[in-house]
């Protein structure tokens, strides 16, 4: 069967660690979307990694790790990541790449780059991986499948044409060097021999597993907000980052997913510019931030500080619904903790009306939080096993999101390590 761990808000809801523990029941993992822009931090027996491209079931020896046809897949950075978790002493994973995957160009992360410096004060607040342009040129039939590689002619046939009309852009728009269609052609060759050994016909592969009983979960980057269609349009990433996607990215029937696992933060965060109604400032963010996470709120792939905010019931049971929500992974629990009272967005404000429904982006602008306060459970949760343990206004708190956001909360994140969880029979 197939099962996917997504998230329900803005990303960084802890969607790794969900999926690194998930992944001791499972055989395959896959990651189905998005590239080397958003990581993934996970800290288990051989210590704390942030992936990018990988995903998060890589620290077993069981597993499969397979990258999607959806994804950017960025080629280098895929094989440092592998290196590095190597180096750090995981065994060698077994990793395939679907043959219809496209490459992020080395010029797709320069039109990112250089994009964001003509928009100015006007930028996404990207993280330059090259992501954008990269979808850009898929949907415009321009860009290049890891299959692609293995056919010369094609290839410099399609170099050649490709830096054309790159160049005219480049010159003329950005004012900057043009690309050489021979260094270009030498890379994707140097990509070719990297990629080679781990390139299959990934659904292909997965029909197979499946009909070998076989359980493969798979990992979404980002959350319901940042999905083009569904978030916070036009500051959202350019790749669905919906279970429902995850069908189409991997290459299973969608009716083979029968578990959808939201990845609900207990507090809010986000990364990059856009609407962020629930957000908190100053001191009361900066500690929120400090002692959030693990180690603090700060990205794991830029290293920027998040944004901050208490949690959102209308963007969650939103953020939710749209993920086809069987079970609510609720994380980072512990860490709110040291509050006396626990402020909570229940609902918006917008143009003098009252709404627990999530609005489209011009009216989300306007939206002011309505907030309520829960006492704080005062102590410290971690370690504890059963949820009857939990402080009694700490299972309220989590009683009380449920409630509002309307989908069963059935398991409970009080730490980091794949151990620190607490199931609930619902
Ligand atoms: P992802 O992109 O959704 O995988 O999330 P990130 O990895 O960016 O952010 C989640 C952060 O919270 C990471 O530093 C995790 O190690 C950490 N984390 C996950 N679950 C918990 C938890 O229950 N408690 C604490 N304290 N940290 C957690």
């Amino acid at each position: 069967m197939v099962k996917a761990v997504v998230g329900a808000n803005w990303g960084d809801e802890g969607k790794g660690k969900i999926t690194d523990m998930l992944a001791k029941e499972a055989d395959i993992i896959v990651r189905f979307q998005g590239g080397a822009n958003a990581g993934h931090t996970i800290v288990n027996n051989y210590g704390k990694f942030a992936l990018h491209t990988l995903p998060s079931g890589v620290f077993y020896d069981h597993t499969t790790s397979i990258i999607g046809n959806g994804v950017a897949l960025n080629i280098p950075l895929l094989f440092k990541e592998v290196q590095e978790i190597v180096s750090k002493g995981v065994p060698e994973p077994k990793i395939l790449v679907s043959d219809r995957a496209q490459i992020v160009m080395p010029y797709h992360i320069l039109f990112d780059q250089y994009e964001e410096e003509r928009l100015g004060k006007n930028s996404f607040g990207s993280t330059k991986s090259g992501i954008a342009p990269f979808y850009s040129d898929k949907y415009a039939k321009i860009g290049f499948q890891v299959s692609e590689l293995f056919d010369e002619e094609l290839l410099q046939e399609k170099v050649k044409r490709v830096c054309e009309t790159k160049n005219v852009i480049l010159e003329h728009l950005y004012h900057k060097p043009a690309i050489n269609p021979d260094e270009l052609l030498e890379t994707l060759h140097e990509y070719r021999d990297m990629v080679k050994p781990f390139v299959c016909d990934v659904s292909l592969y997965l029909h197979n597993a499946l009909k070998e009983g076989k359980e493969i979960l798979l990992e979404g980057q980002l959350g319901t907000l940042k999905d083009p269609d569904h978030g916070i349009y036009p500051m959202v990433t350019s790749s669905s980052t919906l279970a429902a996607y995850g069908a189409i990215g991997a290459g299973v029937p969608p009716y083979e997913i029968k578990q959808v696992i939201t990845v609900c933060k207990a507090y809010s965060s986000a990364v990059g510019a856009g609407a962020f109604v629930s957000e908190i400032f100053g001191e009361e963010a900066d500690e929120l931030r400090r002692r959030g996470g693990d180690g603090g709120e700060f990205g794991a792939t830029t290293g920027r500080p998040r944004r901050m905010g208490w949690f959102d019931c209308v963007a969650s049971k939103y953020g939710c619904r749209l993920q086809g929500t069987t079970d609510v992974a609720f994380t980072v629990l512990d860490v709110l903790g040291y509050l006396d009272e626990i402020p909570v967005c229940t609902a918006y404000k917008v143009n003098g009306e009252i709404t627990t429904e999530f609005p489209t982006t011009a009216l989300l602008e306007k939206a002011e939080p309505v907030i309520e306060k829960l006492p704080g459970w005062k102590c410290d949760i971690r370690g504890i096993k059963n949820y009857e343990d939990l402080p009694e206004n700490c299972r309220k708190y989590i009683e009380f999101v449920e409630e509002k956001i309307g989908y069963p909360i059935t398991m409970v994140s009080n730490g980091p390590g794949r151990d620190d969880i607490i199931y609930r029979n619902k």
